[in-house]
């Protein structure tokens, strides 16, 4: 009889723990080019109250390179680029045989492209309902979240918060237990006006603004005590000084080679190894840059083992611009993509909600370990084969 009891008692106790993780709610916040040091730069209160109550790191390392939709994509599968595929914002698939860009719709969204498990499949595929509001990944075709936009800049902030709102304040059955939300700034005023501008640092406080805003719509929310919201974003801002100009067409002769980008990396592939050691030997003159073969790229950078990355890749030093344009080219004031480990590259993570600690203030972790946190938050198993680890970033959890 006895133990009758005990076990009726025990499964009361589990059902009792299932049914709160289960309640678990995760609301991960991106505003684009936010870089870590911003928040010292000028006056945030509401980033301010959200890291005094939960949990802020000194600053979030991207993954190389920095830009945004490697990292939007690394943040959302706890994968590096050279795993998940997403090696840039615009490359050639040798693999596909097609170039991928972000600013072709059939492109952005042919799920062939993108290897891994994103956050929100890892959620639905166990149960919980997940939504997203422009974050990189969740357009494309067998990706997609229950929930999901296709990507138009020109819907206001405010209107993208007002949809999560009513999402959050869907009945149980459809209601959202993650979801993802996307904003194109600071990056897009740290990018006209570099990140010392006065309208950037404008931009910063309009944000925060913004956060105040989310913060006071989600505490008035049913499920406000269940609810963990991380602010986060994929990279930094650098200063771009005209002076700084490469033209790599003065030192080689790029004719019948593929060449990719320009500013803080350029990638160059042939099929001809002989094309490829005359491109290599004459850029290894180059001033202010590394030239590298993809197999001697510094494994620091996880980036090396996927045929997407190109056959040589040049990567500027801070602040420096390459191009093949003897004529120039466009040079904006603030620029990113540059090596992960430059501070001015790091982005910010700051979080609160019941599964983190209080008032807890942690150094600097990549963000590949942000998909393992959010499936702890919601009791979901782990895509095997991430390149993140929870270990890493445990101390953020209050248990
Ligand atoms: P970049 O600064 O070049 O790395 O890219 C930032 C830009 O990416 C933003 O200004 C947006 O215009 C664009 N962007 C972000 N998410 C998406 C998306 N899901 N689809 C298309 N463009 C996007
Ligand atoms: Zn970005
Ligand atoms: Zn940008």
């Amino acid at each position: 009889m006895n133990n009758y009891f005990q076990r009726v008692a025990l499964s009361l106790l589990l059902s009792a723990v299932s049914a709160q993780n289960s309640d678990a709610y995760v609301l991960m916040i991106s505003m684009d080019g936010f870089r870590a040091d911003y928040l010292d730069r000028t006056y945030t209160p509401n980033f301010d109250k959200l890291a005094n109550r939960g949990v802020k790191a000194e600053s979030l390392r991207p993954v190389f390179i920095s830009k945004t939709f490697p990292n939007h994509y690394s943040l959302a599968t706890g994968m590096y680029p050279e795993n998940h595929g997403l090696i840039a914002n615009s490359f050639y698939a040798p693999d596909l045989q097609e170039r991928y860009s972000m600013r072709d719709r059939s492109k952005v969204e042919d799920g062939r492209f993108y290897a891994g498990e994103p956050i929100w499949i890892t959620a639905e595929k166990q149960g919980l309902k997940a939504a997203s509001f422009y974050w990189v990944g969740s357009e494309a075709q067998g990706l997609r979240p229950s929930i999901w936009k296709r990507y138009d800049q020109g819907v206001p902030f405010d209107a993208r918060v007002d949809s999560v709102i009513s999402w959050f304040s869907l009945p149980p059955p459809s209601r959202p237990n993650l979801v993802l939300l996307y904003f194109h700034e600071p990056d897009w005023t740290g990018h006209a006006e570099g990140p010392n501008g006065w309208k950037t640092l404008k931009k910063v406080r309009d944000m925060d603004a913004l956060l105040g805003r989310i913060l006071s719509k989600t505490s008035k929310l049913d499920i406000a005590q269940n609810l963990n919201i991380i602010v986060t974003s994929d990279h930094g801002m650098m200063e771009v000084d005209s002076e700084k100009l490469i033209d790599l067409s003065a030192y080689a002769d790029f004719s019948d080679v593929r060449f990719e980008g320009s500013g803080p990396t350029v990638a160059i592939s042939s099929d001809s190894e002989e094309r490829l050691g005359e491109v290599y030997e004459s850029l290894t003159t180059v001033p202010h840059c590394n030239v590298y073969y993809r197999q001697d790229i510094p494994d620091r950078w996880h980036y090396k083992n996927h045929d997407r990355i190109g056959d040589i890749l040049v990567v500027a030093d801070k602040g420096w611009w390459l191009s093949a344009l003897s004529h120039g080219s466009f040079l904006p004031k603030g620029m990113h993509g540059y090596d992960n480990d430059l501070q001015s590259m790091h982005a910010i993570f700051i979080a609160d909600g019941p599964a983190f600690k209080d008032g807890y203030l942690r150094g600097i972790f990549d963000n590949i370990h942000v998909y393992p946190l959010v499936a702890h938050i919601l009791d979901l198993a782990p895509y095997p084969g991430i390149d993140g680890d929870l270990d890493a970033v445990r101390d953020l959890l209050r248990d």
